[in-house]
């Protein structure tokens, strides 16, 4: 940062997924950051988004009177949403049918109108955004010019971050890292619908099991797993089917990331998600993989875990609305 003197600033962060919303106080300083206050509620999605949107609000108006009751100056509004954003109009330009309805939602017009909002900046990007702006600024990234963050749970998502911006690309798309083509996906269908050959399908959580499930109906077996802890529990039990589908589907991640790395030559590449807990085995395919794709220089560049957790998507999303009013 070129200001000799950052004050700590505090913004109301809120991190919209599919399942919940997370909302709390971001206080960031020189030194780091606290995350206070947080109330979260259920998206309840299949509602719609229109009566998503309502409970958003009633969640801002409820957190902005409760920082007026602590003395709390809130500087403005930061969001991480689900969804392709449309950052400059603070809309949703696309979103999947795991919230339907959301696609089109005007969440910054909508919270513009909520109770005593009028007047409140406010600046949202996308959720997997948030996370790796999160990531870059006050976590794993901290000293690094740029950083090409990943995050591998029920889907797969990226971010590239250089010198403290995020890309967002000319559509909000920039970053859907788990859209990359890679052949081990070839007729799986993709979350975006496509049986081209996707690597989410294969690669995240919910693609173990699916590459598990696949792998053994091929083989005549009928042992089927509900989802990616299931693989990784019969692997840690010694069993090595689900060994080789846990490597196989690393390893071709590994490769994928090494492509983006390739594009990108980021400082550093961080790896979160509940996949990255699948232990050793998982980790050691995922750079076995990058070091076959990269190049020389590139396979230099470290694969880190991520360090925020839970924090992250709401440190990022703070840090996305005082990056933009300073940019004003
Ligand atoms: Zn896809």
């Amino acid at each position: 940062m070129a200001n000799a003197v950052v004050p700590e600033e505090t913004y109301l962060a809120l991190d919209i997924g599919g399942t919940k919303v997370n909302s709390g106080f971001v206080t960031l300083s020189e030194e780091g950051y606290t995350v206070t206050g947080q109330e979260r509620i259920p998206t309840m999605a299949q509602r719609g988004g229109q009566d998503v949107l309502l409970r958003i609000v009633h969640l801002v108006e409820r957190q902005v009177a409760q920082a007026k009751t602590q003395g709390i100056e809130l500087k403005g509004i930061g969001i991480g949403s689900a969804g392709v954003v449309d950052s400059e109009h603070g809309l949703i330009a696309t979103a999947t049918d795991t919230m339907p309805g959301w696609a089109g939602a005007r969440v910054a017009e909508a919270i513009h109108l909520g109770r005593g909002l009028a007047d409140i900046p406010l600046y949202m990007v996308g959720d997997v955004g948030a996370h790796g702006l999160g990531e870059a600024l006050r976590g794993a990234g901290v000293g690094y010019d740029s950083v090409l963050s990943i995050g591998v749970g029920t889907g797969i998502g990226g971010a590239y971050i250089q010198h403290g911006k995020l890309l967002t690309g000319e559509h909000g798309v920039a970053g859907h890292a788990g859209h990359i083509p890679h052949g081990l996906g070839k007729g799986v269908l993709c979350s975006c619908g496509t049986t081209a050959g996707h690597i989410e399908p294969v690669a995240s959580g919910t693609g173990l099991a699916t590459l598990y499930n696949l792998r053994k109906e091929q083989a005549g077996q009928d042992s089927f797993v509900e989802n990616g802890a299931e693989v990784v529990a019969r692997m840690n039990e010694g069993e090595e089917f689900a060994r080789m589908i846990v490597t196989t589907s690393a390893t071709a991640l590994g490769e994928c990331i090494a492509g983006m790395g390739n594009l990108f030559d980021p400082s550093v590449i961080i790896i979160s998600g509940s996949v990255v807990k699948a232990g050793p085995q998982w980790w050691d395919a995922l750079r076995a993989g990058f070091l076959s794709s990269a190049l020389p220089l590139v396979q230099k560049t470290q694969l880190v875990q991520g360090e925020l957790g839970d924090d992250a998507p709401l440190v990022g999303a703070a840090s996305a609305i005082q990056r933009h009013l300073r940019e004003a």
